[in-house]
């Protein structure tokens, strides 16, 4: 039996006539380049055009270039990028920019084979910027597309001999000009209507040949997999001294870069050597499966001339308030900082020049 046998002319021609008229345009759509092109797509991972559209222009007008991109400071990189979560993607590409100029002359590669060769390049983005950029017949299929040739197809699961056969399918059935409008197009149609729960199917310009509209079990393909959330506490000690604030820089692990505020059982000597000044809000800080709620205190020294604080691990040091806007945090730690910052204002016995 043929995999995938209703993803056919009928189905190409439905979906791209949708995109035209109700397809988004992307943020590079007024200049497309390759690397532009590129960043959107590495953005795109984690949200929506719409939600790309602004962190888009901001992040090209810093960093116009591979070259520009390169020759930042990791620091800087991750600052333009908070926000968008998964630092790890800003770091490959940055690591991808500089392999660009090392290898390629500055010129980004044409093939998907070969994009695939830089750092934090998968599949996806290979096929993505190659049809894009350059117009070749790459099929790029995220979970959008994968979602969508399931429901139509009717298929609880899912596996590689499918994915190999959706791409083929969707490569043959590419338009002569224009490629990747396909590829768009099957994105978009799954972030607009065949959403991941409860697909519209009523706006549907596939829902004539869509397999598990016609049984009823659209609601239930793909079967979801429970995602397994581990709750957390951590305290943190912002410990205030002299107009100054402690930060500590990430050294390893997914947040590695970012500044944070200790948690209080990095501190020795906290409770011998500094008192609560203040309770600010919790804040919770998600990251792979973890659920953190951050409960941050405020502390300030009991006397002027006791030692200083030692953290046990990591890299630190005491930032004037003002000088917290520079550093990048998790978003989450980016509240804390606001909340800090908003609490020294409103009582200037503690900080005159926030
Ligand atoms: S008819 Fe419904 S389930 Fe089928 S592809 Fe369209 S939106 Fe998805």
């Amino acid at each position: 039996m043929m995999l995938l046998e209703n993803l056919n002319e009928e189905f190409a021609t439905a979906l791209l006539e949708w995109f035209r008229e109700k397809g988004v345009a992307y943020p590079w759509a007024d200049s497309p380049d390759a690397w532009g092109i590129w960043v959107s797509e590495v953005m795109l991972q984690q949200t929506t055009v719409a939600a790309v559209e602004p962190r888009y222009r901001r992040w090209m007008e810093r960093f116009p270039s591979t070259e520009s991109l390169a020759a930042a400071d990791e620091e800087e990189v991750l600052r333009e990028w908070e926000g968008l979560g998964y630092y790890n993607r800003a770091r490959n590409l940055a690591s991808a920019a500089a392999e660009i100029h090392r290898s390629y002359g500055g010129i980004i590669p044409e093939e998907a084979s070969e994009l695939r060769q830089l750092p934090g390049v998968g599949e996806y983005i290979a096929a993505a910027v190659s049809s894009f950029a350059f117009s070749k017949r790459q099929a790029a299929i995220d979970a959008n597309g994968r979602r969508i040739a399931q429901r139509l197809s009717g298929r609880e699961s899912w596996d590689k001999e499918l994915e190999t056969a959706l791409k083929n399918i969707v490569e043959e059935l590419m338009p002569l000009e224009n490629p990747g409008s396909l590829n768009a197009a099957l994105m978009q149609l799954g972030q607009q209507v065949c959403i991941p729960r409860s697909p519209r199917c009523g706006e549907c310009p596939l829902a004539g040949i869509c397999l598990a509209r016609s049984m009823g079990v659209q609601d239930v393909i793909p079967a979801r997999r429970r995602k397994e959330v581990i709750p957390k506490k951590t305290r943190l000690a912002i410990l205030f001294n002299c107009e100054k604030v402690l930060m500590w820089k990430k050294n390893k692990g997914i947040g590695r870069g970012l500044w944070v505020f200790p948690p209080e059982n990095e501190i020795e000597g906290l409770e011998k050597y500094w008192k609560v000044m203040k309770l600010l809000p919790e804040q919770i800080h998600s990251y792979t499966r973890y659920r953190d709620v951050l409960i941050p205190r405020i502390f300030r020294r009991k006397d002027e001339l006791g030692v200083m604080p030692s953290l046990r691990s990591e890299k630190s040091g005491f930032f004037l308030p003002g000088m917290l806007q520079e550093l990048p945090m998790p978003t989450a730690y980016r509240r804390v900082s606001d909340d800090l910052i908003e609490f020294l204002k409103s009582d200037n016995t503690h900080y005159m020049n926030v």
